[in-house]
């Protein structure tokens, strides 16, 4: 057996999740890939295709074409994109190989489509481990290997007119971390190729049983067919609180609703546990109406469509910057007044930024709340607008002065409902309060999907005819968010009303 790069990766993040990927392909590939991870694949790719514009006139080998890369090595060619080596265990592709003159050696660049300012460790140890893994299968095809560089998008980069890669890029020289890694890494491969080689699964439980549910990859349920698809693991940040878990599974308890009255959990786990143990509903009336209370007629609910383009597309956009193509607006002008719906759809391969602005400025009244559910991202979006259009800064600085976040109500409590099991995004709410409205009879039923398609319509990859559909179903997409928004509010304001009826008659 050969073990790849990827299934390296894989396997040093977990050696179980690995075996299942060469042995049982049917169940690593039981869910497909979500519309996010599928569009980040597709960044990743396009980033690597311009990558190779840094080093123009490179020879592309076909997937898996080994020999023809040892033959264009051993010419010395000056520039191979994704050459393909390969041992009796071992085989990987690299991004780009490049032949410097002066040290005899060929410079390897892993390109990743990530910004150099990632805080994430892990995820910028496994870089070093990637161009570390690639060392040894190369120097066994008799590569003189010079520089281990890693290629990825500079954070700080913003885009003129022209796209300038070069700037674009940032490098960073690895080697030395590479070479710190050489004994270590022969070890890690060695003890991989072993394990992913034999027949026989690794045993279960997984490493995850006493980690939180995002934790957990799509094998947990196959390996783990004894957890409930409800359990100790979707308790709220429970991940985070290791030893709490453990204990629970060293109890032998895995439903939530079997989570007894010693365990110590915080005030929002245990009403989380409540609820799930008794069925109940707990609704906090005064914390409701202390949010609502704050909000301002003209209530105006607001959501945002953004699509997230590793390659800034247009001037004064980074790497990663948000495009905000579209959004739905619901404006409700008082008390008792019914809802008017305002939409904006950007549909064609320019800036959205200007049309943007002049459509809010037109539909967003001046006064009153502007809610959203999470906040962070809107009031985001807003501020990146601002800075890319300093005209409008004012106006964008008065919507988010004006911004409510009506998630607050779910994250502080107020209401608590077994249905939600502990999740508080709009998707976990609105079945459960206003279950005739629904996403799942939509085209799109989530931002991931919607992302995806407006980028086919802006970059042309779709006919006219099909170019409309995806329009109307953005719309429809869009504009049940805000929806929602507006249904829950109304749920709320009930309780709220009945609760008042109850205390004052
Ligand atoms: S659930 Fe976690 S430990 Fe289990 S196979 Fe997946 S990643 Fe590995």
């Amino acid at each position: 057996m050969k073990i790849s790069k990827t299934d390296f990766l894989i396997f040093r993040e977990c050696a179980h999740n690995a075996w299942v990927k060469l042995h049982r392909p049917e169940v690593y590939r039981a869910q497909p890939l979500s519309e996010f991870d599928q569009s980040l694949l597709e960044a990743g790719n396009a980033v690597d295709v311009l990558a190779r514009d840094l080093f123009s006139g490179g020879m592309l080998m076909a997937r898996g074409d080994a020999a023809a890369t040892a033959a264009l090595v051993a010419d010395r060619t000056p520039v191979l994109y994704q050459p393909v080596f390969e041992t009796d265990q071992y085989t990987t592709a690299c991004d780009i190989l490049v032949w410097d003159a002066a040290s005899e050696r060929y410079d390897l660049f892993e390109v990743k489509a990530s910004t150099s300012d990632s805080d994430n460790r892990a995820r910028d140890e496994a870089y070093t481990y990637d161009l570390a893994f690639q060392s040894p299968v190369l120097e066994a095809n008799g590569v003189p290997i010079g520089r281990h560089i890693l290629v990825r998008l500079d954070s700080a980069y913003v885009r003129d007119a022209d796209l300038d890669i070069h700037a674009l890029f940032h490098f960073e020289d690895r080697s030395q971390a590479v070479a710190a890694l050489r004994d270590v890494i022969a070890h890690e491969m060695d003890t991989a190729h072993d394990l992913l080689s034999r027949a026989t699964p690794l045993p279960a439980p997984c490493n995850c049983m006493t980690k939180g549910r995002s934790a957990h990859c799509t094998t947990f349920a196959h390996t783990n067919p004894n957890v409930p698809a409800y359990s100790v693991h979707d308790i709220t940040r429970i991940g985070a609180s290791k030893k709490k878990l453990a204990e629970l599974i060293d109890r032998g308890i895995l439903d939530i609703r079997d989570v007894p009255d010693d365990i110590e959990l915080s005030e929002t786990q245990l009403n989380q546990v409540r609820a799930a143990r008794t069925g109940r509903v707990s609704i906090d009336e005064d914390a409701i109406a202390d949010h609502l209370g704050a909000l301002a007629y003209p209530l105006a609910f607001l959501d945002y469509e953004t699509f997230p383009a590793a390659i800034p597309r247009f001037p004064g956009y980074g790497p990663f910057h948000h495009i905000p193509f579209q959004y739905s607006l619901d404006v409700i002008r008082a008390p008792g007044a019914g809802v008017e719906h305002f939409e904006f759809l950007h549909t064609a391969a320019t800036c959205p930024d200007m049309a943007l602005l002049d459509a809010l400025r037109r539909d967003m009244p001046a006064t009153g709340s502007v809610i959203t559910w999470n906040q962070t991202f809107e009031r985001g979006i807003n501020d990146k607008l601002a800075a890319r259009n300093p005209s409008a800064a004012s106006f964008l600085a008065g919507v988010n002065a004006r911004v409510v976040d009506l998630m607050d109500v779910f994250s502080d409590q107020a209401y608590v409902h077994p249905g939600f099991r502990g999740r508080t995004s709009i998707k976990a709410i609105l079945p459960v309060l206003v279950p005739e409205l629904s996403y799942t009879t939509l085209a799109i039923q989530e931002g991931a999907t919607a992302t995806v398609r407006w980028n086919e319509i802006a970059t042309g990859a779709v006919s006219e005819a099909e170019a409309r559909r995806i329009a109307a179903d953005l719309l429809a997409y869009c504009a049940l968010d805000t929806r929602a928004m507006v249904e829950i509010w109304r749920v709320l304001e009930g309780e709220v009303g009945r609760w008042r009826i109850r205390r004052w008659g």
